[in-house]
């Protein structure tokens, strides 16, 4: 979803943006204009997720998937292993990328209880001589999320955070790199935001290509060729709207808000169940089963006729799942609540 008051923004901004004549989509990205648009974006996140001088912020393509490659290109830095943690279906897409550069090691998998909770930072079987440590604060599609930062002393910590960047404050500084696809919580499609130490910058492996060196990236303001120019100009958009809002402080009450009633309506009931340990439970991905699989297209249906849209749960685990990003307002919540307890009132 995004916010709607980004939308009627960029529509409204559609045909001609402040005066220029021109939609953002026409503009030069090394017009005067577009350059206003992207640093005023990359200055409103700085400011939203207090973004130390010492990172670099980047608006990219290729995905938080191209991501998995480009941080051990970058990151191995002559070691020859990285950590990883695995707790879902992106973890596990992060791993065989970099199995493709490194000595990969999983130093926690919670793939034997099913994906269904976090590993204690206790657990964590740590290499003091590791590149990084990866890890997937909000995994997906298994609405599994960390409840703590994990610590890695000296080794630099890398986060694919492409659902849950923003949802609320975090402590950059704890981070090597933070990288997200922008689709879920930020902007449409196509911009991946990357977020790194700059220390961490210029040390890539031979053969990197230069459009997956950071170090290009940096040195062009992210315009080493064309960037993904709307897309940026609807981040900033919604950044300026976060802003608006009160910021991540905000968004957070609001979004653990909106999560705690619909677990809360999930547990009160027989009917409805989702597989995930309290604590891990994702703020921004709830997946639920009903009693009865069979009963899922029907419910899916109801949904529908109530504008409730894109409730099906990825297709590796079947059921549903509810997305409440930062753009569902709370009524959205509301809504699929009460279409929760009459659906089970007829079926349950
Ligand atoms: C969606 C998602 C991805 C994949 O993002 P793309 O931008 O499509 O490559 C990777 N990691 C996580 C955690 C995701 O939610």
């Amino acid at each position: 979803m995004l916010s709607e008051t980004v939308l009627q923004q960029a529509r409204a901004e559609m045909l001609d943006w402040q005066g220029s004549g021109m939609s953002v989509m026409e503009m030069s990205h090394r017009g005067k204009a577009f350059i206003s648009i992207a640093a005023q974006a990359e200055a409103d996140l700085r400011e939203l997720m207090a973004i130390p001088t010492n990172y670099k912020v980047l608006f990219l393509q290729g995905g938080a998937s191209s991501q998995f490659a480009m941080v051990p290109m970058n990151l191995l830095r002559g070691k020859a292993g990285a950590d990883y943690i695995n707790t879902g279906a992106w973890s596990k897409k992060a791993i065989a990328e970099a199995r493709r550069y490194c000595q990969v090691n999983v130093v926690a998998s919670t793939e034997k209880s099913g994906f269904s909770t976090t590993p204690v930072q206790s657990g964590l079987q740590l290499n003091a001589d590791a590149a990084y440590l990866h890890y997937v604060p909000n995994e997906t599609i298994g609405g599994v999320e960390f409840p703590y930062i994990p610590e890695s002393a000296d080794v630099p910590l890398v986060a694919d955070m492409s659902s849950t960047i923003l949802s609320r404050p975090i402590d950059v500084s704890k981070f090597g790199l933070i990288y997200a696809g922008a689709q879920k919580n930020i902007a449409p499609a196509g911009l991946t935001v990357v977020i790194i130490r700059d220390d961490l910058v210029g040390q890539t492996i031979a053969g990197t290509p230069t459009m997956s060196d950071y170090a290009t990236h940096v040195q062009s303001d992210s315009m080493y060729n064309t960037p993904p120019a709307y897309a940026w100009y609807m981040a900033g958009l919604a950044f300026a709207h976060l802003k608006n809002k009160g910021g991540l402080v905000a968004m957070a009450e609001i979004n653990q808000r909106k999560a705690a009633k619909l677990y809360a309506a999930i547990d009160h009931s027989d009917f409805y169940a989702n597989p995930v340990t309290r604590e891990s439970r994702s703020w921004m991905n709830v997946p639920f089963t009903l009693a009865d699989a069979a009963l899922d297209a029907a419910f899916l249906e109801e949904a529908s006729e109530r504008g409730l849209m894109t409730l099906k749960g990825h297709r590796s685990v079947g059921g549903m799942r509810a997305s409440i990003y930062n753009a569902m307002p709370e009524a959205g919540v509301d809504a699929l609540i009460e279409l929760m307890a009459d659906f089970e009132a007829r079926y349950g």
